[in-house]
Order: structure tokens, then sequence, then C-alpha cells
């Protein structure tokens, strides 16, 4: 395994192996890898000849009051997960490295970018937008690898690549939750105990939601109503629970067909965010 700091760096010894004609399995992280990462890496590994991971926190994506200056990577310990899955390159570039001192250009996705999540973090998707696509232009994979767990940003990015005609085929791999239901996630570790332990009721109220649409509720208000106040038995404070369509993310006015329940919610100061898609 590699560990590589420079852009052009990691280009020439990509273009080597492309010259064998093994193909790119790629997994943009910030580090701080839980087995959710680990479960994209390792299906990287399955698919393909090579496989690059980033690490990279990229500053661009957080908001002023939000924990970009304590977000818990620990480079060794990645190091060592990575290895254990048979990654062959690691690319950890600097903010230096990524944006030099005179960055001027940023990827929008008008409409999507502002729903769910982006209306309670304006400019976080495009920081993501643009970081992956200078990723993916560094990296040039076959195939990039995504958790549905962000399952806006999954959905930007697959808008993103298309529209912009990058030749990378996007692959959309489940939710890794922790046996009491809770989807992992690098900030898990903020919260105490109790907060923990309350956690898990996002999975429960995310299923009882599922439950009541498969049987036969098609008002999102009445659904969204008993999830809110599940939640908030718990202590958990809902920034927004949402059913929307899946592909615009817009909210439903009635459940026919595939939507995408969606939710943030503060246990104490940690922010968690989950999903679940269900078909009516
Ligand atoms: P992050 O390091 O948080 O930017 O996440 C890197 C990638 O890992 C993203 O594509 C996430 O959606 C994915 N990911 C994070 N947590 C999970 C999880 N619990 N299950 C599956 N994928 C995940």
């Amino acid at each position: 395994m590699r560990l590589i700091r420079s852009i052009r760096q990691v280009k020439k010894v990509l273009s080597e192996f492309k010259k064998k004609g093994r193909t790119i399995g790629f997994v943009p992280t910030m580090g701080a890898l839980h087995q959710g990462h680990l479960s994209l890496i390792r299906k990287a590994r399955r698919s393909n000849g090579l496989v690059a991971v980033s690490i990279f926190v990229n500053p661009i994506q957080f908001g002023p009051r939000e924990d970009l200056k304590s977000y818990p990577w620990d480079l060794k310990k990645d190091l060592r997960s990575c290895r254990q899955c048979g990654v062959d390159i690691i690319f950890c570039p600097s903010v230096k490295e990524m944006y030099g001192r005179d960055h001027k250009t940023s990827v929008t996705v008008k409409g999507l970018d502002s729903r769910l999540c982006g209306e309670f973090r304006p400019g976080h998707f495009q920081g993501v937008a643009t970081v992956v696509v200078k990723l993916l232009n560094i990296i040039q994979p076959d195939t990039a690898y995504f958790g549905q767990k962000d399952a806006q940003q999954a959905i930007i990015i697959k808008k993103v690549v298309s529209d912009l005609n990058i030749p990378v085929r996007i692959e959309v791999m489940p939710i890794v939750r922790e046996k009491d239901g809770l989807a992992m996630s690098s900030r898990n570790v903020y919260l105490n105990a109790r907060e923990r332990n309350n956690s898990a009721i996002l999975r429960q109220a995310l299923k009882a939601a599922a439950a009541m649409a498969r049987g036969g509720a098609i008002k999102p208000a009445g659904i969204i109503k008993k999830m809110r106040k599940m939640i908030l038995n718990k202590g958990g404070r809902a920034e927004y629970i949402s059913i929307v369509d899946p592909q615009e993310l817009t909210p439903l006015k009635n459940i026919s067909g595939k939507a995408l329940i969606a939710l943030a919610v503060y246990f104490g100061k940690t922010r968690l965010i989950d999903n679940i898609t269900i078909e009516a």
C-alpha cells in the first residue's frame, strides 16, 4: 500500500496501472474510517484490479460553526484499516495541495443542493460536489463507491457525473449499522452514553414509518408526526424529517411508488442523519 500526498504523483502512479489494463475502484472519504467506509472499500477490492482511497477532510464543505477543527480523524488507524482491506493507494493531500492559493471554481447542483440537509447547511453540497469532481478528475477511476447513508450526497454526485459527462460509474452501497440499528458515522463518537442509547430510535422511527406506508398510510404529515414524537421521547431534536421524491428530493404530497424518508436529528450537540427508501 502506498500513501501519496501529491496530485502529480498519484496521477503518475495510477496512469501506470491503467496502462496495464487494470480497473480502478475509488472510495473518497474524510477518514475516521469505520465499518461503513470499509464496506465500500471491500466492495471496491472485490470488483477492481486496483483500489484507491482518498482521505481528505474537505474544508469547503464545513459551515463556520461546524466541526472542521475537531473532526475525529486518525491517520495511523485509518492506514491500518486500509492495509487490512487490501487498499493499494491512499491519497491524502493537504488543503494547499487540493485548493492552492487561488481556487475559484465550484460545482452547484441547482435545487438538489438546497433541499433536505442543504437547507440547513448552505454551501455544504457545493463543497462536496466540488471536491468530488476534483478527486474524480485526479484519480480517474472506473467506478467510485458512495454510501446510501448520505443519500442526498449520492443523488447529487450521480447528477453531477451525468450532467458533466464524467466517465465514471457510481455505485451506492447500503447503510452499515451498529447492532442496535444506529447508522455508523464518524460523528457517533461525539455522543455520550445516554445519547448513544437513545439514538437507536432513529432507525426504529424510520422502520415505523416504512411500516405505516406499507400498511396504507399515504399522507406524509401523519407519518412524520409519529416519527417526530418517537424521536422527541428519546430526547432527539429533529432538524428535519422529510418524505421526498427519491430523485428530485422534493416533498411528496402523497406516498405512491418510491419515496425517500430522510432525517437529521440532534442528540445533544451531535447531528445525526439517516434514511430509508420505501416502495408503497
Ligand atoms: P465520509 O468519510 O463521512 O465523507 O464518508 C465517506 C463515504 O462513506 C461516503 O460515501 C459515505 O456515504 C460512506 N459512509 C459513511 N457512513 C456509512 C455507513 N454507515 N454505511 C455505508 N456507507 C457509509
